[in-house]
């Protein structure tokens, strides 16, 4: 049995740890294969890769590409692709590019709610200058004393209908799904317990997602309670979904949940790396 964790983060997007840092940290928690998945980024891949080899971590590359579908925000993990792929870097920085402009955008708002400079704020949190993210403001809005922790901060800012919040339009599904799969990889559909879709939208979204080649969910991650992965098991099992599992890992002592620190996926289900050579 292999501890398996295929999602996490860096400073490369946003995480808290350097990329070598996240390798060391799997590996002291025991993983035995990894994923660095950055948001909507593949620079951390070289550092990820050597720091695992030197660790004697089997690594795998991954990405988490942020996608807008039916006016919904979702995430897609692409994962064993190949990161020379020109495509799929064109796509990533494509997706990336218009988080500057609403990172200001959010900060203005957040002025009017009684947080001044939050742009510089959250810049002091940022590791890679394209991926500017509301968690990067979230921490800053901690430092300001406003909110105690994240969780507080993404009750009260930076959500639908709170200040800090700009609509964005991300990839579309059909995109990111490609680039994924034209780089030889396999695109997972990310915390699929997250999303604030009906039973219908999220039949519709996974009959589209596997049409244009998707062929995974996220069933045990650190985005999902316990409930959660029995209700994505089923939906594995009936949408003929292989199963992933990854603990979306972002910082210590913020997540809740740590690398490797999961349960194992339920034992009737195919796993993502059914045909790796681990
Ligand atoms: P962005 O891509 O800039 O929209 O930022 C999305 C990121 O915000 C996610 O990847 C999470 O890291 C973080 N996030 C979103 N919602 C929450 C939440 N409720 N609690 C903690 N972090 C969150
Ligand atoms: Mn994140
Ligand atoms: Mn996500
Ligand atoms: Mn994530």
């Amino acid at each position: 049995m292999f501890n398996v964790d295929l999602h996490c983060h860096s400073t490369v997007s946003d995480g808290a740890l350097a990329p070598a840092e996240v390798a060391a940290r799997a590996k002291a928690n025991g993983v035995d294969v990894w994923a660095l998945t950055d948001h909507d980024e593949i620079g951390g891949i070289a550092e990820a890769r050597e720091a695992a080899g030197d660790l004697g971590m089997r690594y795998v590359t991954g990405v988490e590409i942020s996608i807008t579908w039916a006016g919904d925000t979702i995430h897609i993990v692409g994962l064993n692709f190949d990161e020379t792929d020109a495509d799929l870097a064109r796509g990533l920085a494509s997706t990336r590019s218009g988080r500057e402009r609403r990172a200001r955008e959010m900060a203005e708002q957040l002025a009017v709610a009684g947080i001044p400079n939050a742009f510089e704020g959250a810049l002091k949190y940022v590791g890679n200058p394209d991926l500017i993210s509301r968690t990067h403001f979230a921490r800053y809005i901690v430092e300001t004393g406003r909110c105690a922790d994240t969780t507080e901060v993404f009750r009260n800012f930076l959500i639908e209908g709170k200040p800090g919040y700009v609509p964005h339009r991300w990839a579309t599904l059909k995109d990111a799904v490609t680039w994924i799969r034209n780089a030889g990889g396999i695109a997972v559909v990310a915390h699929p317990g997250r999303y604030d879709l009906s039973d219908l939208a999220l039949d519709s979204f996974l009959k589209e997602f596997k049409r244009f080649g998707g062929v995974g969910v996220e069933v045990v991650t650190g985005s999902h309670t316990p409930d959660e992965y029995g209700r994505f098991a089923d939906v594995a099992r009936q949408y003929g979904l292989l199963a992933s599992r990854g603990s979306d890992f972002h910082a210590p002592g913020e997540s809740h949940t740590d690398l490797g620190g999961l349960p194992p996926l339920p034992a009737t289900l195919v796993p993502v790396w059914h045909d790796w050579r681990l």
